[in-house]
């Protein structure tokens, strides 16, 4: 009899612990589906902090906002890495300019390197001032006119050209359109701050009010019509909210991908962008005497170009050596390490460096570097190309048309400045 009793009464706590456990899960699941039938939380949730999204969020610091950010820090293709306490960027890489800062910025000291281009072509290394310079110096031209198209029509000009092209451009110079392909022939400043361009990222983290989580990958935006619904993922939990209106400042890919029922406007813009990619290894070198350069071309490798950042209070070099997209494509089975030896016997051959003078090494691949500026890119542009729908608007580098150079840290400020003045203007009406 009591063992019956006790049976009992051990089935009754074991039906009031599942009933139990089965409310509170339905007490979760409700407080997850309640939070729909709320109205807009936000003004304007921002997805991607990159420094569209940074920007964006600065001009609109008198609404409420939320950036929604998938890594779990903000910059984006603004990637500032420390080793052996120097600063170096395995993203955007020279300097940003001051006059694109909406702030006071207090930027680190600018370091110029002094050295003059550096070419590497049939076994032999040049030292040149101009990008004509070097190319004249290798008899691959045929004949002394350096115009663009002349250079182009032979093929091993045009190779040293296309890697010229490559330390700003990561795609192939006959992609982009003429305007863009004259980029190869100027010979940049290789400028950089002290502590990086991560600085600037920072100082627009200081000077907005929006809320920003991290960690928080957007699947998809639909605009409702009285709101915007965004759903998203944050550390393996997918959660949803409302916004009046919705700025997306990831690559075009990605927007396209998440937003729903995007206007017909936006998404042939979308369709005709193509993205080239880049892998970027960074090399920590003891000075051992190194020769003095800018950047160095080198054709006819696996590199494209090696920039050089001299840090003379350590005496050390930082070599930025940059992989194009086709090249950086067909490394896809090689592992990190493989890379990182194959651009180690590059540097041998070019610059003589000793294996023993590496202190350290570092790798990122850039799978969206940026937006190929092609004719196809350009070409029968929609008006309103960067609305998505009524309440839905794309920023990023690659929506500002305004000097057909829609790439840069310049162009992702100023396409959140625009895009910042269209959402207040339907937020007024
Ligand atoms: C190797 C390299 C060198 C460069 N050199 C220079 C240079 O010298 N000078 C210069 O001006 N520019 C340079 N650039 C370009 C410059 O970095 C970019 O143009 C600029 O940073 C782009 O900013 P953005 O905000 O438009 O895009 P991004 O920086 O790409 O920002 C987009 C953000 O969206 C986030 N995101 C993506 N998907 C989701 C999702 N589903 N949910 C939530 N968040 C998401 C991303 O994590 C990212 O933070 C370089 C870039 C690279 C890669």
């Amino acid at each position: 009899m009591k063992k019956t009793i006790l049976i009992i009464l051990i089935s009754l706590a074991i039906i009031f612990s599942l009933a139990f456990y089965m409310s509170s899960q339905d007490d979760e699941t409700k407080i997850i589906n309640e939070i729909p039938k709320e109205d807009a939380q936000y003004d304007i949730v921002i997805v991607g902090a990159g420094l569209s999204g940074l920007s964006s969020a600065y001009n609109l610091n008198d609404y409420n906002v939320l950036i929604l950010e998938k890594e779990n820090r903000a910059g984006g293709r603004v990637l500032t890495k420390t080793q052996e306490d120097i600063n170096y960027d395995m993203g955007a890489i020279f300097a940003y300019p001051d006059y694109i800062v909406p702030f006071a910025i207090e930027s680190s000291e600018l370091i110029k390197e002094s050295g003059p281009l550096g070419l590497y072509y049939n076994d032999k290394l040049y030292f040149c001032d101009s990008v004509i310079n070097c190319i004249s110096q290798t008899n691959a031209m045929p004949n002394n006119d350096y115009s663009l198209k002349s250079i182009l029509s032979s093929n091993e000009s045009r190779d040293i050209l296309n890697a010229f092209f490559q330390t700003i451009h990561p795609g192939e110079i006959e992609d982009y359109i003429t305007e863009r392909q004259e980029d190869a022939l100027v010979k940049y400043e290789n400028t950089r701050y002290l502590k990086g361009n991560t600085e600037l990222v920072e100082a627009y983290q200081n000077n907005i009010n929006a809320e920003l989580q991290f960690n928080s990958t957007v699947t998809s935006v639909e605009d409702l019509g009285d709101k915007v619904k965004i759903t998203y993922t944050q550390n393996d939990v997918e959660r949803v909210i409302f916004t009046k209106s919705a700025i997306v400042t990831t690559p075009s890919y990605i927007a396209k991908k998440i937003i729903n029922n995007i206007s017909q406007a936006s998404q042939e813009f979308l369709d005709n962008i193509k993205y080239a990619e880049m892998t970027v290894v960074a090399i920590g070198l003891k000075n051992n005497n190194l020769e003095n350069f800018s950047y160095l071309i080198t054709p006819q490798m696996t590199t494209s170009a090696i920039v050089n950042n001299y840090n003379d209070e350590k005496n050390i070099n930082i070599l930025l050596a940059y992989i194009a997209d086709k090249n950086s494509k067909d490394l896809t089975n090689k592992t990190d390490l493989e890379i990182t030896n194959e651009v180690i016997e590059i540097l041998q051959t070019t610059l003589n460096i000793r294996e023993n003078d590496v202190l350290f090494t570092d790798l990122v691949t850039w799978p969206q570097t940026s937006a190929v500026i092609s004719e196809q890119m350009l070409k029968d542009i929609p008006g309103n190309y960067n609305q998505a729908s009524t309440r839905i608007f794309l920023a990023g580098d690659y929506t500002d048309l305004s000097s057909n150079f829609p790439y840069g840290m310049s162009s992702a400020i100023k396409s959140g400045e625009n895009v910042s003045k269209k959402i207040i203007e339907f937020l007024k009406k």
